[in-house]
């Protein structure tokens, strides 16, 4: 069998087991210690936000986004539809109700039309949505400037979820420190990882605090345990802290990497009518590049994404299709929808591409073969 060629899969950039290792000798082995104060200052330094809390995952990350927005039973959230589902449960945990927004065909991300439809809509049915959670999909920036202007025209807050996003930027700004509040994930799966891991940014430094106090238990200021508030075991570990120590001083490495793995796609489908690789309008963003993706056109081509799949997995390649969109999912399609087939459409007929940064020019010539193979 053929050596397994994986679509994003942690890569260590060399001091991450000597922080790791410090962690150790110091003892530091709890929720808490150096190791996480200074990754949350790392994180503040790259992506320019004031604060930052780092937490055990970009799930919980979100949910605490949403805790501290006050959402609660019976509330309406705005939420991109086509995402991973962890963009949408704390939704739920929460009681409150999901209301899915359909993406536009340039960013795949939140269409601005559709978002203000559905307020307009929400208003008019008499109630106003509380807040806005808009994922920037496969590291591309969602449409800033029309999104940030419809939050601010009906007051409702702006949540990112820049999960897929850090190392992105929009008009030279960090995907994340837009909204109110900013999320990443550390995942084995993305851009960086700390094994397992998230962080919450903002510019609130309130916020910020209180999300560390609900992270660990919210325990009240006293000698002994006193709780005034449903609390969470959320934080970051001192060891996942000393990984994404390391992970963080090769990041920009890592989106240069992520970024020529594309441009390989890129040279591989130029001259293909029918086939077109997700890129970023680069007059007003920056990629990083997450997850290649591209779209097959069926008719022009004679395969599907489906096709080109199987071939890949025929070689131990790994390849997948794009996020089913969340209005389509089982769990969620009860829940009211703004839609216009644009992510139902994508889902069909989109691809991730290996991306992984581990890749070598013998994966390389592998995949190169695969795609070749098929198109002939
Ligand atoms: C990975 C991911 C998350 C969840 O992050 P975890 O750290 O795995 O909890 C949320 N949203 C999006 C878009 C993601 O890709």
């Amino acid at each position: 069998m053929n050596k397994k060629i994986w679509l994003s899969s942690p890569n260590m950039g060399g001091k991450e087991d000597i922080y790791v290792k410090e962690a150790f000798d110091t003892n530091w082995i709890a929720p808490l210690g150096p190791h996480v104060n200074n990754l949350e200052q790392d994180i503040c330094n790259y992506t320019g936000s004031e604060h930052c809390a780092a937490l055990s995952s970009g799930t919980s990350a979100i949910h605490l986004a949403l805790i501290l927005l006050g959402i609660k039973e019976g509330d309406e959230v705005l939420c991109s539809s086509f995402t991973f589902s962890a963009t949408a449960n704390p939704i739920v945990y929460q009681k409150a109700t999901p209301i899915f927004i359909d993406s536009e065909c340039e960013t795949w991300n939140m269409s601005p039309l559709l978002l203000e439809e559905a307020i307009k809509d929400r208003i008019n049915l008499g109630k106003k949505p509380k807040a806005i959670l808009l994922v920037h999909l496969y590291g591309i920036a969602a449409k800033m400037d029309e999104i940030m202007e419809i939050s601010s025209k009906y007051d409702i807050p702006l949540i990112e979820d820049a999960a897929e996003a850090l190392g992105s930027t929009y008009k030279g700004k960090a995907l994340g420190t837009f909204g109110v509040m900013g999320v990443f994930s550390f995942n084995g799966n993305k851009i960086i990882t700390t094994s397992g891991g998230g962080a919450l940014i903002s510019d609130n430094e309130e916020r910020i605090q209180k999300a560390r106090f609900l992270a660990t238990q919210a325990r009240d200021n006293a000698p002994h345990y006193q709780h005034s508030q449903i609390g969470y075991n959320y934080r970051m570990s001192n060891i996942c802290a000393g990984i994404g120590r390391g992970q963080m001083e090769i990041l920009n490495d890592r989106v240069s990497q992520k970024r020529s793995i594309r441009s390989f796609y890129e040279s591989i489908f130029q001259d293909i009518d029918g086939i077109k690789v997700l890129k970023e309008d680069s007059n007003v963003s920056f990629s990083n590049a997450w997850l290649s993706c591209m779209t097959i056109d069926k008719e022009i081509i004679g395969f599907d994404r489906e096709a080109l799949r199987l071939a890949f997995e025929e070689d131990n390649i790994e390849a997948r299709p794009l996020w089913k969109p969340m209005h389509l999912q089982p769990i969620f399609e009860k829940y009211p929808s703004y839609i216009d087939g644009t992510s139902e459409k994508l889902f069909e007929i989109g691809l991730c591409l290996p991306s992984d940064t581990n890749i070598d020019d013998d994966d390389l010539i592998r995949i190169e073969k695969v795609i070749k193979n098929k198109l002939v």
